[in-house]
């Protein structure tokens, strides 16, 4: 695919705070300058996917699953579905899409996989819009909204292709159906996914893209309480993330090959390793993870802090978190933070996960954690802040812990990490509940219930 750029300026954007809370959270906002003409052609791009077979799943989900996806697939055969986000590696929504788009193709559908383009500034008001509905005091400027709608437009005329099903994940590409309806293009059923936790929504972050979302013909949300005000779309949908249980990510490898990937990191698989997955981001609370290990190293001096992180391309506030995290760290030689720079990919995630004592996950706000999902399958004891989708995953002191602080966490973890009895206990249930609940196949089942109450 050929980017077209003509005409090119270069955008100054400034720097300045915006408000006294977001000040002292350390944000700082780009204001922009729009340009005086379109400076960017933009066209999505296609994410090319591997082949998955649904029929390989049979052993672990059983003949019932597999016959009934086959028999809702059938009448959907050879129907064009297209998932829009922005970003093909980092974060959950690429981690599921890798899973979601081959294996609907194993079904007979024609699926495919697009990311929007946007330029750093883009991504960066995007990442405040993500932040505002997560519930952060940032207001949603006139700047703000210009360039979003800028770059998705341009995003949305140059799409192409003619699709039955158009899922559109998350708000960075959420405009775009409103420009190819008023171009009078919109072909197909177009899908809304909404994967962050917008129990708290900031107003004008929500009433921002709120007409946005009305246009679709369905919207699908992780809760029922992430939907702040009525929504006038066609029909709601509520679908639970889920794991692929066949993916490198999940595949346990074996006990040689942990300790090899974990002595080359440097860290000591003989002692005990608390270990938080995720970006960094004010939401994943990784200051409230250092906080955790030191009040646990108290007690148990030879405790190591695993941080391991992808720094997404949709997401400039990483390297703002991580270099905080890493002077909130100081110089403790306990204190590990990795990231997919340093060579941690999906292997290196798996090895972390299985060869860990105890699991971290001390959200803030959590859209759902496919972390703690792929921790529990792995037969781990999760602690997890007890927030958003966590509460669909955990129930607590049975297969993992909910904790809102650092101090609960700290008990939670100082328990777990000298009760090898309880771990093994909450670590089987925990394993049982994604068995139940968590699994590709049943999200998978999900969307062909969708697409043909759409169709
Ligand atoms: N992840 C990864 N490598 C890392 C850190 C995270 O592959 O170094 C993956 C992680 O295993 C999970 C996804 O990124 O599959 C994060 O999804 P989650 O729902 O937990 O959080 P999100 O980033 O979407 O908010």
């Amino acid at each position: 695919m050929k980017l077209r750029i003509f005409n090119v300026q270069v955008f100054q954007p400034l720097r300045r705070p915006v408000s006294e809370s977001a000040a002292v959270s350390g944000v700082i906002i780009w204001v922009y300058d729009p340009p005086e003409d379109s400076v960017v052609v933009r066209m999505l791009t296609q994410v090319p996917v591997q082949f998955k077979d649904i029929e390989a799943y049979r052993s672990i989900v059983g003949d019932q699953v597999i016959q009934t996806l086959k028999e809702k697939a059938e009448p959907l055969k050879g129907a064009r579905v297209v998932h829009i986000n922005s970003t093909a590696y980092g974060g959950g929504v690429a981690e599921m899409l890798y899973t979601t788009v081959p294996l609907m193709r194993s079904l007979g559908l024609e699926a495919e996989w697009q990311v929007i383009q946007g330029d750093q500034d883009f991504f960066t008001v995007t990442k405040f819009l993500h932040n505002s509905l997560q519930g952060m005091e940032i207001p949603t400027t006139r700047e703000m909204r210009e360039k979003y709608l800028h770059i998705v437009k341009e995003n949305a005329l140059n799409f192409q292709g003619d699709y039955d099903f158009v899922v559109v994940h998350d708000p960075q590409p959420c405009a775009m159906l409103e420009f190819l309806e008023r171009a009078k293009r919109k072909r197909g059923r177009w899908i809304w996914r909404c994967h962050i936790d917008t129990t708290f929504a900031q107003d004008d972050a929500w009433d921002f893209l709120l007409p946005f979302i009305n246009r679709y013909d369905a919207a699908i949300f992780t809760k029922d309480d992430y939907i702040k005000t009525p929504l006038e779309v066609g029909k709601v949908a509520f679908i639970t993330p889920s794991i692929d249980p066949l993916s490198p990510k999940n595949m346990i490898p074996e006990p040689e090959v942990q300790r090899f990937i974990i002595n080359r990191y440097g860290v000591d698989i003989n002692r005990p390793i608390i270990l938080q997955v995720s970006r960094f981001d004010p939401w994943k609370d990784p200051l409230g993870a250092v906080d955790t290990y030191r009040m646990a190293k108290k007690e148990f001096p030879q405790v190591q802090l695993v941080f391991l992180a992808s720094m997404a391309s949709d997401d400039p506030e990483g390297w703002h978190y991580y270099e905080k995290t890493s002077n909130y760290a100081g110089e403790d030689p306990d204190i590990f933070l990795l990231s997919n720079l340093q060579g941690i990919g999906n292997l290196e995630v798996s090895a972390f996960q299985a060869a860990s004592t105890v699991v971290l996950q001390k959200s803030l706000r959590e859209g759902f954690g496919l972390t703690v999902t792929e921790a529990m399958w792995k037969g781990k004891p999760v602690v997890a802040g007890k927030v958003g989708g966590i509460l669909l995953q955990i129930d607590d002191g049975l297969n993992g812990f909910l904790v809102e602080n650092p101090v609960e966490s700290a008990e939670r973890v100082v328990k777990l990490l000298g009760d090898e009895k309880i771990r093994e206990r909450v670590g089987a249930a925990a394993h049982r509940k994604v068995q139940e609940k968590f699994l590709c196949t049943r999200k998978l089942q999900d969307y062909l219930d969708l697409f043909l109450s759409l169709n």
